[in-house]
C-alpha cells in the first residue's frame, strides 16, 4: 500500500526523469528489436543477481551494466539521470520484477516501448510465488531459492536467443553449464540447513527477504520488517520476536548488508533484558550481492555466504569457507 501513498521528492524526481526520457525518445530513431550483430551487446540490468545471470549466459558477447549496485536497497531505489542514460544506451534490458524495483516501474515501462525489456521472474507460476500476509503483494525475493532462480536463467537464455539467434548455441550451452553449477549449490544449501539442530532452525533477519529460502531448505523465517523495507516495524512486532528468541533459546539473529541494523539491535537488547544472550550471527546478502570482483559479489558466492553463515551461527556443520572454500573469512 505504501507504494502508492508515497509522494514527495522522489516521486517528483521520477516524474522528471520519465518526462525527460519521453522527450529524448521522441527525438531518437527507434532502435531495432533484434540485434544488429555488433558485439558486444549492451545489456542494462537492475540488481546484481540479474546482471550475474546475463554475464554467465552471454559470456563475452555482452557488456553488462549493473544499475543497482552492491549494498544498495532496490525496494526504495529511485533511478537517477545517469541510470536513465544507461537504459537508453542499452540494446536489451533485464530486471528482476515482482515489484522488487518498485520505483523503476515507470521508467522500465516507458523504455520497453522502444527496446526489449524483460523480467527474469516471468516464468514463475502463481503456485510457486509466495505472498506477503499483510499486504497481499507477491514476495519478490525469488533468488533465495536456487531452483526458483534457475528458472530466471532459462528466461535470460531464451530472450538472448530470440534477440541474437546467431549466437543461440553459445547462450544455450552457457545457460546449461550455469544451471548445473546451481544444482550443486542447491544441494549444498539443503544439506547445510539440514545440519542445524531442528529446534534452532529459525532465521531471524531485518526484513522478510528469506521466505523462499525457508520454504526450499526447511528453515522457519521471521523478518522484523515486511517484504519491502518501505514499511516500518512496530514495537509489538519486536516484542513478539523477543518472545520467540527467548522461548526457543535461539542463539543468533542476522543483519543484512542493504538494510539498517537498528531493529536487529533492539531484538538483542530485548532478549538480554530477559536473560537470554543472542549474538549477531553475521551479515547476510539479502537484496544486493557483495563487492564486484569478489566471490561474494557473484550470485553463487552470495548464496554460499548466506547459507554457510546461517548454518554456522545456528549450530550446523559446514566447511569454514563454504561450499567451494572461497568465502572470505572476515
Ligand atoms: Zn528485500
Amino acid at each position: 500500500m505504501t507504494y502508492f501513498l508515497r509522494i514527495g521528492y522522489s516521486a517528483w524526481t521520477r516524474w522528471m526523469i520519465v518526462a525527460v526520457l519521453t522527450v529524448l525518445m521522441g527525438a531518437a530513431p527507434a532502435p531495432a528489436r533484434t540485434f544488429n550483430g555488433n558485439y558486444p551487446i549492451r545489456v542494462g540490468a537492475t540488481v546484481g543477481m540479474v546482471a550475474d545471470i546475463v554475464r554467465e549466459v552471454a559470456g563475452d558477447k555482452a557488456d553488462v551494466t549493473n544499475i543497482i549496485g552492491s549494498g544498495v536497497d532496490p525496494h526504495v531505489y529511485s533511478p537517477t539521470r545517469g541510470d536513465a542514460a544507461v537504459l537508453l544506451r542499452s540494446d536489451i534490458i533485464f530486471y528482476s520484477g515482482i515489484l522488487l524495483e518498485g520505483q523503476m516501474t515507470d521508467i522500465l515501462a516507458k523504455i520497453s516501448r522502444k527496446r526489449p525489456v524483460h523480467a527474469v521472474t516471468e516464468l514463475l507460476s502463481e503456485d510457486y510465488l509466495l505472498r506477503d500476509r499483510q499486504t497481499g503483494h507477491h514476495d519478490p525475493h525469488v533468488w533465495m531459492d536456487v531452483q526458483g532462480w534457475s528458472k530466471a536463467v532459462a528466461v535470460v537464455s531464451s530472450k538472448l536467443v530470440e534477440f541474437d539467434p546467431a549466437s543461440a548455441d553459445e547462450y544455450r550451452k552457457n545457460a546449461e553449464a550455469y544451471q548445473s553449477r546451481l544444482e550443486r549449490l542447491d544441494a549444498y544449501a539443503r544439506s547445510a540447513i539440514h545440519s542445524i539442530p531442528e529446534n534452532q532452525r529459525v532465521l531471524l533477519t531485518a526484513h522478510d527477504a528469506f521466505s523462499y529460502m525457508g520454504r526450499a531448505y526447511g528453515i522457519e523465517v521471521k523478518g522484523i520488517q515486511g517484504i519491502s523495507t518501505e514499511s516500518e516495524a512496530g514495537l509489538k512486532d519486536i516484542n513478539r520476536l523477543v518472545d520467540l528468541l527467548v522461548n526457543r533459546r535461539i542463539p543468533a539473529v542476522f543483519v543484512e548488508t542493504s538494510v539498517s541494523d537498528k531493529n536487529v539491535k533492539a531484538l538483542i537488547e530485548g532478549a538480554a533484558a530477559r536473560d537470554h544472550r543472542v549474538s549477531i550471527g553475521g551479515s547476510l546478502f539479502s537484496d544486493a550481492m557483495g563487492p564486484p570482483g569478489t566471490y561474494e559479489g557473484t550470485y553463487e558466492g552470495m548464496i554460499d555466504h548466506n547459507i554457510t553463515v546461517i548454518a554456522k551461527a545456528l549450530g550446523g556443520k559446514v566447511p569454514a569457507r563454504g561450499m567451494q572454500d572461497k568465502l572470505s573469512t572476515d
